[in-house]
């Protein structure tokens, strides 16, 4: 990049821009997947909206590659770039609760657990995901599945309008009745039609005390813990929105020494309703065996929110993550899910299955971007390791299960690409994650970014 571009962008916007041998330009850099290692010949930090439209225009008009960043928690790893303009929010995180409304309006690179400190004071929430320093803004464009999903939707679902700097530099405010073309496609759409400066979201009442179900069984018991939570599923309210994690107790002092290292398998949920009705509910849920350990409680929502984060410290993990929508959940599945989760690379990688039954499933597939509702199930394969030299070995295997899991079953849908690498798959996988959606979304494309200036993402081309 030339060096006076770099000095028109120092001279115009009021946040820091940051150069490679700058103090803080490598902690900048950082995302949240350790392996990626990207150098932007600039990144802007952002204070407001003055100074992203500023570095929307200097990037069209001297044809940089830009990255978008909010909270930097993209597997993907678009949120940074080599040799471009990274264009950072990450100084972008005020919320502004309107409790007697229950609207709120949550800026651009405000992260899940900004939004629960300021709205679950009021007993409110806003849809979105279950780790608290994951970026709303990525989460958002993208879809959204989180512990309330089943009664309130996903965070598309909720989201009331936005403000939005476009390719060509001008702010639009875009809802139901103004822009409603790009309202429509910014929900579900991810990063390709600009750079989303405030959200406006629903709330919606929930806790601040909730009941959290985590029973801990052991790993060996998994059929019949899977068996067990189908058909509890069977019958559950929207109220329960459960996440079944297939995952190995970390070397981490917040369990006792002797579960540590044990492969487990946790039928996790929130009831989003009154925590002692809750805790009656999932009682069966926490009696399907004898558990190591029953983390199950009613605990702040704001503590649920933030129980896998000293978990997942940034950049500690080199990630790879595939998801797909399952459309049964057979002994069949479960037979095999079991046996790849058993023979997975890396220790660190957990499984996440989704039953996505609830609110969040009865929106119709052309209501937003985000394309259809009707897979029942939706599957995550989050391959995590420490050792770069494990890297390729685990790629490899993620590629292979995800394959093979596709091909026996799923009937299609893509996956969920908030949750997957799908870098290397081009135009294919976008669109069939897109499906009756796609064409749409090429024409509100071409649009508002015609030459495809925000194009790292899960690129929507122009039509
Ligand atoms: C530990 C972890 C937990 C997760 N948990 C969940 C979960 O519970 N539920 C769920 O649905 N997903 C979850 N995800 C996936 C998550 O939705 C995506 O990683 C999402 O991209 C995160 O958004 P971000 O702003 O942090 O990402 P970033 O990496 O900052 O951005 C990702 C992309 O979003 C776009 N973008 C970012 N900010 C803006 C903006 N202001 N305007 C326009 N475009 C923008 C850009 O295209 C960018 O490349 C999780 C991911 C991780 C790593």
């Amino acid at each position: 990049m030339h060096a006076s571009i770099i000095q028109s962008l120092r001279n115009n916007i009021r946040g820091p821009v940051l150069c490679p041998g700058d103090a803080d330009y490598d902690k900048t850099r950082a995302l949240h997947n350790g392996m990626i290692d990207k150098r932007p010949a600039a990144i802007a930090r952002c204070t407001g909206v003055a100074d992203v439209r500023y570095c929307v225009n200097a990037a069209r008009e001297n044809d940089l590659l830009v990255a978008v960043r909010g909270g930097g928690h993209g597997v993907a790893g678009n949120a940074s770039c080599d040799g471009g303009l990274m264009i950072d929010l990450s100084l972008m995180r005020g919320v502004r609760v309107d409790a007697g409304q229950r609207i709120a309006w949550v800026s651009g690179g405000a992260t899940l657990g900004d939004i629960d400190h300021e709205t679950q004071p009021f007993g409110l929430v806003a849809p979105a995901g279950v780790v608290s320093e994951t970026g709303i803004a990525g989460l958002a464009l993208g879809g959204g599945f989180g512990w309330v999903r089943g009664k309130y939707g996903m965070t598309v679902d909720n989201i009331l309008s936005v403000d939005i700097v476009t390719a060509d530099g001008e702010l639009r405010h875009a809802n139901k009745a103004e822009n409603p073309d790009l309202f429509w496609a910014v929900r579900g759409g991810g990063g390709n039609f600009g750079i989303v400066t405030t959200f406006e979201f629903r709330l919606h009442p929930l806790g601040p005390i909730v009941m959290h179900c985590a029973p801990v069984y052991a790993g060996n018991q998994a059929r019949d813990i899977l068996r067990g939570w189908r058909e509890f599923m069977q019958t559950a309210p929207d109220e329960f929105t459960t996440e079944f994690f297939f995952w190995t107790i970390p070397e981490h002092d917040t369990f006792p020494p002797d579960l540590r290292g044990a492969d487990v398998v946790i039928p996790a949920g929130v009831y989003a309703g009154p925590a002692d009705e809750g805790e009656r509910y999932v009682q069966p849920l926490r009696e399907l065996a004898t558990p190591l350990v029953d983390l199950s409680a009613p605990r702040p929502f704001t503590a649920v929110q933030q129980m896998f984060d000293v978990y997942l410290p940034k950049g500690e993990l080199l990630n790879y993550w595939k998801s797909l929508y399952l459309d049964r959940m057979t002994d069949e599945v479960f037979d095999a899910l079991i046996t790849v989760f058993n023979e997975r690379p890396a220790k660190r990688t957990p499984f996440v299955l989704h039953d996505l039954r609830g609110a969040s499933a009865r929106v119709d597939a052309d209501a937003t971007a985000f394309g259809s509702r009707a897979m029942p199930y939706l599957m995550e394969f989050n391959s995590s390791w420490t050792d770069p030299g494990d890297t390729d070995a685990n790629i490899a295997w993620t590629r292979r299960v995800w394959n093979d899991m596709a091909a026996r079953f799923s009937s299609g849908h893509g996956g969920y690409l908030n949750m997957t690498c799908y870098n290397e798959y081009g135009e294919g996988l976008v669109k069939e994650t897109y499906g009756v959606n796609y064409r749409r979304l090429r024409e509100v494309k071409r649009e508002y970014d015609p030459g495809n200036l925000f194009r790292l993402n899960a690129n929507i081309l122009p039509a």
